[in-house]
């Protein structure tokens, strides 16, 4: 069962192999690989560190980060906006459900001040249904 942290259900939609490190990079190129290409793949939300955390220099200890009190600030915005619950989901249903209700405003509004945001295909492959309608 995959873990992921509720706003890592946007970092693998917008990841384009670019990461903090190689060990990064060589999991996340694994765990997104899967996630995009299977359709019924399962994801168990959990509001704590997860499976991309845990190949991560960040990561300090259980649920803890570097960036501690950034990252819970894109967890909560995300769990506030698309009403996320720690649980299981069908990884391409939740993106497919967040996504149609994701806009440019809103992804700014989480994830705005992340070091990835300008560097990723974040907008183009999270904001695809809504382009041109802010
Ligand atoms: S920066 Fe923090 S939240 Fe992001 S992957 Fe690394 S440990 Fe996890």
């Amino acid at each position: 069962m995959i873990e992921l942290r509720p706003h890592h259900l946007l970092c693998t939609q917008g990841y384009s192999g670019k990461g903090y490190s190689d060990g990064f990079v060589k999991n996340m190129d694994k765990v997104v690989d899967y996630l995009r290409n299977n359709e019924t793949a399962t994801v168990r939300l959990v509001f704590s560190t997860d499976c991309l955390c845990s190949s991560c220099p960040n990561k300090k200890a259980e649920n803890v980060c570097n960036t501690q009190e950034q990252v819970h600030r894109f967890d909560s915005k995300t769990v506030e906006y698309f009403g996320l619950e720690e649980k299981d989901y069908n990884y391409r249903d939740i993106t497919a459900y967040i996504d149609e209700r994701m806009t440019e405003d809103i992804l700014y509004d989480i994830c705005g001040d992340c070091s990835w945001f300008s560097k990723s295909s974040c907008k183009k492959n999270i904001c695809k249904s809504r382009s041109g309608t802010n």
